[in-house]
């Protein structure tokens, strides 16, 4: 056994520190980017926020809306083949830039992977994506991923450490997904007690992503939108976004009536309503590590998209960043010991 004392730091034990600025205006804000990935060679620009690869956020509707705002959507892995026909036939061609086709590790996903991407090979993303991204079957699985689509855009994750980030860009990876266990419907670290905070887990993982030329996405714990901020502020090149895009319109899950509210069900993809539905119970070597929660119906997902791009291009003017990527050259993190004032909170 062994303890590390370092502190660790999550998005709520630092605010971002104002800084001197020309900016006049947040219209003088950019939020987009450009990204080369490092074996895919392939060239990006747009606003590098993502829906998560949830059945509950990751929707092919999700998808069609933030793509009108250049926003990323992991499309989750549960669609069948003929769903996916009539997405791509009902896209606009500028959306295929947008998303990601999503997988895990079994053979019945990696056929389907497969199947999706020879009918569309269009489709420049893949994310694979797994709760535990340490395992040596998983490396193999990018390895072999990235040999048969050597063009293809590779996300893979999730990991929380910077030698493994290394590991699996080395493995064919382009953008690590960084996160385990801050996810809003995650328990994670109730049922294992694994997990690492998620502002030092993005800290120290992209400076081992950029040191070899590879990207990170912060996947998970945004709870509002100075914590995306501050995930950029950190080093994260996109930012994953779960729980704060879920409850919409675009959202999957069934809204439910209760006392005449409307509400939408949101659950963790390792919860026991998700292992229902996709693959028939919880099976019985493991724990559920995923709760179901009901949220008020929040509308069309457009206003929420408004209220965090405009948030972000806020954070830029208070620290006199023009563009996102000078964010986190910019970003000066304080210790704190109180976050927002909550007397009027309900
Ligand atoms: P959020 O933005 O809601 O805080 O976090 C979203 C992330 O939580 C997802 O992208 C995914 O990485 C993680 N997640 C989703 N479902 C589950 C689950 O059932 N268990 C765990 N451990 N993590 C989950």
């Amino acid at each position: 056994m062994r303890i590390e004392t370092g502190l660790k730091l999550g998005f709520k034990d630092v605010m971002i520190r104002p800084k001197r600025s020309t900016l006049s205006s947040r219209s003088q804000v950019s939020l987009d980017r450009t990204f080369t990935f490092l074996h895919s060679n392939h060239t990006w620009t747009g606003v590098p926020i993502m829906a998560a690869n949830m059945d509950t956020v990751g929707t092919f509707e999700m998808a069609k809306t933030l793509a009108k705002h250049k926003i990323f959507t992991a499309i989750h892995k549960h669609y069948s083949l003929e769903e996916w026909d009539e997405f791509i036939a009902s896209l606009p061609p500028e959306t295929i830039d947008y998303f990601a086709v999503s997988t895990g590790t079994g053979n019945p996903d990696s056929i389907k992977l497969a199947k999706i991407l020879n009918k569309y090979p269009q489709i420049k993303f893949i994310c694979i994506d797994v709760a535990n991204g340490y395992s040596e079957h998983f490396v193999d699985f990018v390895q072999q991923t990235r040999k048969k689509y050597p063009n293809k855009v590779i996300m893979a994750g999730n990991v929380v450490t910077g030698e493994m980030v290394e590991e699996l860009l080395l493995a064919g990876a382009d953008i690590i997904k960084v996160g385990i266990g801050p996810g809003s419907v995650c328990t994670t670290r109730v049922k294992t007690g694994v997990g690492y905070p998620q502002l030092s887990a993005i800290i120290e993982c992209a400076d081992a992503a950029h040191g070899m030329g590879g990207q990170i996405v912060s996947d998970g714990g945004c709870k509002i939108p100075g914590d995306i901020a501050k995930a950029f502020g950190g080093g994260a090149d996109f930012v994953m976004l779960g729980g704060m895009l879920a409850g919409h319109a675009e959202s999957g899950g069934e809204t439910i009536e209760i006392n005449g509210e409307k509400y939408k069900q949101f659950y963790g993809m390792s919860s026991e309503t998700a292992m229902n539905k996709h693959v028939g119970g919880v099976a019985e070597y493991r724990a559920s590590e995923g709760k179901t929660v009901e949220i008020p119906y929040r509308g069309p997902v457009e206003n929420t998209v408004q209220d965090f791009l405009g948030g972000l291009r806020s954070t830029c003017t208070y620290v006199g960043a023009s563009k996102l990527k000078e964010l986190t050259k910019r970003t000066t993190f304080i210790r704190v010991q109180e976050q927002h004032n909550q007397v009027f909170s309900k």
